[in-house]
């Protein structure tokens, strides 16, 4: 009985869950993208739908749903990138930290976008930059 339900509860989010431990930085780094193509001013406001929009005509996010971007941007806010400033059901508003800039990582030669609050390390190698 109880190894039943314990099984049952570990059954119950798995996408969420791997998503959380493991966030795909791929498209970690798209959102940064997108985020520093369209809305890279700290007293504007955008959404996690408008970033949504953008990133689902990309292949690597085609199989994501809005309910699954959570985290990622949890893990952005974490950083320093973008900070949530209110919530109406899923629609989630942002606002920056600060200016974002396009950084060329000499370590692993990507073109990287990080915002001028965070640490000073590549979002895609963890380089110093
Ligand atoms: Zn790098």
């Amino acid at each position: 009985m109880m190894l039943h339900l314990r099984i049952k509860l570990k059954k119950k989010h798995p996408v969420c869950s791997e998503l959380s431990n493991v966030l795909s930085t791929p498209i970690l780094l798209q959102i940064r993208k997108i985020v520093f193509d369209k809305f890279n001013e700290t007293n504007l406001r955008f959404t996690n739908d408008e970033i949504f929009e953008i990133l689902k005509t990309q292949d690597i996010a085609k199989s994501l749903t809005i309910d699954d971007m959570k985290p990622f941007f949890d893990k952005l806010h974490q950083d320093r990138f973008l900070r949530p400033i209110a919530q109406n059901f899923t629609t989630q508003w942002f606002k920056l930290f600060g200016e974002v800039e396009k950084i060329n990582c000499y370590s692993c030669n990507n073109e990287i976008h990080v915002g001028k609050l965070e640490e000073r390390t590549c979002p895609s190698c963890k380089a110093s930059i």
